[in-house]
């Protein structure tokens, strides 16, 4: 018998797993491995539009610090540090505001300035680059692998398998590919985009939109800053080895989860070449592309919720933000979870905001 099961290999599992293992609990993490996680573009910026999500931004960074001081970080995938933002003036006085807010250190720069520091912008003169400095840029998968290391370490037993099912009897019992049962006092699942229809075979709605994002790499000259490019809307980081990973805010409606990995329409590539050639005058080479699944709900914030009258948690709708916020997400689960913090903190994510849709 476990004290908790969680559900789901993607960074908000990874996260809560680490999290009340290391507070002492038998926690086991089950899941398949392909995931949105490994899917990430990868991106952490507190360059975000909302206090909330910049506070939970920076928390997540400081989950990430304290990860490579204990763990070591040569292998946790991190390929830059910093992100600025190329905006018109009126969104730029925006983001002044909230960053200001927020305690975030940055600073803005006019065009001409700007260029000294990357003449490989085209950046007109009615442009202002926004410029954080803890932001981060990872290889998502490499990060994934890291924090599955890390979950090892920390004596989270890990279970490679679909779950078939889970029964809602007094002690969850949890039904895997093998037909094999396990029980848990606790059940969390952090399936993303697959909690729905998992949710539904329960008798739980939740209203979220499923969506196919994709992701690009391409080879360029030399590394670049990780960038949003908020006029012509695409967005972009340094990968390994003189490449740049990120998109164009592109994306299609899926309902099946068989199409999450879809490959995307060539018109998206080329928009997203296009996108970033408008922006950055460099030869840039088209090397992959890949997708994944965003889970999204009507107010665009997370669901953190429990099926009534069970011990069965679950966590879904961190949209395209999730791989920047979910171990902050995560860790707060548990910790209420274990009465670490006051499940006030978690109420704001309640269902019950979405009651007239339900
Ligand atoms: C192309 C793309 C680019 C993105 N870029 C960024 C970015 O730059 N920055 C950012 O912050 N966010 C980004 N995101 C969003 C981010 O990746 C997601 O919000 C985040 O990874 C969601 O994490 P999760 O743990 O909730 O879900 P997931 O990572 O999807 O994890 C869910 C896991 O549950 C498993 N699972 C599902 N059903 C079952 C079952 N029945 N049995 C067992 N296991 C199951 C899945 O296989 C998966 O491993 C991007 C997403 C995509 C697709």
């Amino acid at each position: 018998m476990y004290d908790y099961a969680v559900l789901g290999m993607g960074v908000v599992g990874l996260a809560v797993s680490i999290r009340l293992s290391s507070h002492g609990y038998k926690t086991i993490l089950i899941g398949e491995s392909k995931s949105a996680s490994t899917s990430s573009a990868g991106v952490i910026t507190v360059q975000l539009e909302n206090i909330q999500d910049i506070l939970l931004v920076k928390k997540n960074i400081e989950i990430i610090e304290e990860f490579l001081e204990k763990y070591g970080g040569e292998d946790a995938g991190i390929v830059g540090r910093e992100f600025i933002s190329i905006e018109n003036l009126e969104d730029a006085e925006e983001s002044r505001n909230l960053l200001e807010k927020a305690g975030v250190r940055f600073k803005q720069l006019a065009s001409k300035e700007a260029l000294e520091v990357w003449p490989y912008f085209n950046i007109s003169e009615d442009e202002i680059v926004t410029h954080t400095f803890e932001d981060m840029s990872i290889e998502a998968e490499k990060f994934i692998e890291y924090l599955l290391k890390i979950a090892r370490e920390n004596d989270v037993e890990l279970k490679i398998s679909k779950v078939l099912q889970v029964k809602l009897d007094e002690t969850p019992e949890i039904v895997l590919e093998d037909h094999s049962t396990l029980n848990s006092q606790t059940v969390i699942l952090c399936l993303g985009a697959w909690t729905r229809k998992f949710l539904e075979n329960l008798g739980i709605f939740i209203p979220i939109v499923t969506l196919c994002c994709p992701a690009y790499r391409f080879r360029v000259k030399e590394k670049i800053t990780a960038f949003a490019d908020e006029v012509y809307e695409s967005y972009w980081r340094p990968g390994f080895s003189n490449t740049i990973v990120g998109g164009g805010y592109h994306a299609e409606i899926v309902n099946d989860p068989r199409d999450f990995f879809k490959k995307p329409p060539e018109k998206f590539r080329r928009s997203a070449e296009k996108l970033l050639k408008e922006r950055v005058k460099m030869d840039v080479e088209f090397i992959e592309e890949w997708t994944g699944p965003c889970s999204v709900t009507p107010d665009l914030d997370p669901v953190i919720d429990k099926i009534p009258g069970s011990s069965i948690f679950f966590v879904d709708g961190l949209r395209g933000y999730g791989f920047m916020r979910g171990m902050t997400i995560g860790y707060l689960l548990a910790d209420v979870l274990v009465g670490r913090e006051s499940p006030e903190n978690i109420e704001r994510y309640s269902l019950r905001r979405f009651q007239g849709l339900l």
